[in-house]
């Protein structure tokens, strides 16, 4: 097995048991990421084989991608859009500050929907990323380089953004592992907002112990984000290993509703049949306005949206608007729409009274049940162009993971099978900063499944 095929767990122990070099590691994926990169697209930067950091610490000689909407000092930081195509910061967001005081290398900035507008990668401002299952179809997004570049072998950790979706249905569509922690557990400092009452701070990995290692190192209060919480931020592998055994799994009748391709169906029926197999307990919950949430997000968001993007105006500081894709204008117009006088009532604060019962939904149903658990997406992984033309369509791809974002609840994106070559996700919801309980239920769920070890033959 060739270095960059191990898990960042595997990394480590080998690296501590001198079965190879922090060299040795870094030189196994900046080769991969020169093979493979022009294949899939994945990294909009490349960090040069010999800027390694080597700062002593848990992730010395380990690489790490970072979508290009965090910020990284001394770095080009684009967010996939042309309007900041030139910008390099002066400074690290607090979870690259963090990774890179542990000893961890960035190896690039990977691609995305530009300012993490989109579900499939299609936005970018730079041409999109291929998924590595099949380059005829898209990888999910906005996270998109991110998800390629674990599921593709070029880094065994990527960071990404959760809005709405964004970490989990490319994690889906490229079998990793990906978490969109409770809103407020990891700081959004110095990450390029998009709707920052649902920008959530999560990460790709190709298994759930490795995924708990690096919530254990960014989970926690900022100065810098008034948003993030005091919660207590416990060892997120201490319960890994405690099993399902009469854990309450709750099953929302609203997400296997009507639209839900029947290949996905299948999929997560076999999931559940594994889960009460391994001695959860399935019970049939309802959270019963799910039908309002992507109504309610593509109000609330836009709205949110249109007001952090006024500052690329570009006015003031000789940027033409005419950089603004069509996606971004789309939002900013009907963002300002709804928060426009007269409109503000009807629109904005009817939503956000929505959001309110989908909170309340949520804690309803965890008076009855410990997780929920539901798939990522209705559809499976769709071709290029399939849906570029009408916004609606790709909007639908939403449909069952917007609600968690609005609720600002914690959810774990699983490998869950392959239909035609193609991956098919599920997601664990659970309560706020239930983030190891999460972890507990993927990781009995992988320990009884191989689909994380499957790998695309590129
Ligand atoms: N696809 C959703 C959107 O376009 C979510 C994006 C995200 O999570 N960044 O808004």
């Amino acid at each position: 097995m060739e270095l960059y095929q191990l898990s960042l767990k595997e990394l480590i122990e080998g690296l501590k048991d001198k079965k190879f070099t922090r060299k040795e590691i870094l030189v196994s994926f900046y080769t991969r990421i020169q093979k493979i990169n022009p294949i899939v697209n994945a990294f909009l930067t490349v960090i040069g084989g010999n800027n390694w950091n080597d700062k002593e610490g848990e992730l010395s000689g380990i690489p790490v991608g970072f979508k290009d909407i965090y910020v990284t000092k001394d770095i080009r930081t684009t967010a996939g859009s042309k309007v900041l195509e030139n910008y390099i910061p002066q400074y690290n967001s607090t979870v690259v500050q963090k990774l890179v005081s542990k000893g961890a290398t960035i190896v690039g900035k990977t691609n995305q929907d530009a300012w993490a507008h989109g579900s499939s990668g299609e936005n970018s401002d730079f041409a999109p990323t291929k998924n590595p299952w099949n380059i005829d179809y898209v990888p999910g997004g906005s996270s998109s380089g991110s998800a390629v570049a674990v599921a593709a072998g070029m880094c065994p950790v990527a960071f990404g953004t959760d809005t709405g979706g964004s970490i989990r249905l490319p994690a889906s569509f490229c079998n990793v592992v990906g978490l969109k922690p409770t809103y407020g557990r990891v700081s959004r400092y110095g990450i390029i907002a998009m709707a920052s009452s649902h920008d959530s701070i999560g990460h790709f990995t190709r298994t759930v112990y490795d995924n708990a290692l690096i919530l254990n190192m960014t989970a926690g209060k900022d100065p810098c984000d008034a948003t993030t919480s005091n919660t207590n931020v416990p060892d997120y592998t201490k319960n890994i290993k405690n099993g399902v055994k009469g854990l309450k799994i709750g099953l929302p009748k609203e997400y296997l509703a009507k639209g839900i391709d029947p290949n996905v169906e299948k999929i997560f029926k076999q999931v559940l049949q594994k889960y009460e197999g391994l001695g959860a307990k399935i019970i049939d919950i309802s959270l019963p306005h799910t039908e309002y949430a992507l109504a309610v997000y593509y109000i609330i968001q836009p709205s949110e949206v249109s007001s952090n993007l006024a500052r690329y105006d570009g006015i003031r500081f000789g940027n033409d608007r005419n950089r603004f894709g069509q996606e971004a204008i789309r939002r900013i117009m009907l963002g300002t729409y709804t928060l426009s006088a007269g409109y503000y009532d009807a629109y904005y604060l009817k939503a956000m009274k929505v959001r309110t019962l989908l909170i309340q939904d949520f804690k309803k149903a965890y008076e009855k049940v410990d997780v929920i658990i539901t798939p990522v997406s209705p559809t499976l992984p769709f071709k290029f162009g399939e849906k570029t033309d009408n916004p609606l369509a790709m909007y639908l791809s939403d449909i069952l993971t917007v609600t968690m974002n609005l609720a600002g609840v914690p959810a774990l994106s699983i490998p869950g099978g392959f239909v035609r070559g193609l991956p098919v996700g599920f997601q664990i919801v659970g309560p706020n900063f239930s983030e190891d309980l999460l972890y507990q239920v993927g990781y009995a769920y992988e320990q009884v499944t191989d689909w994380h070890k499957q790998k695309p033959k590129l």
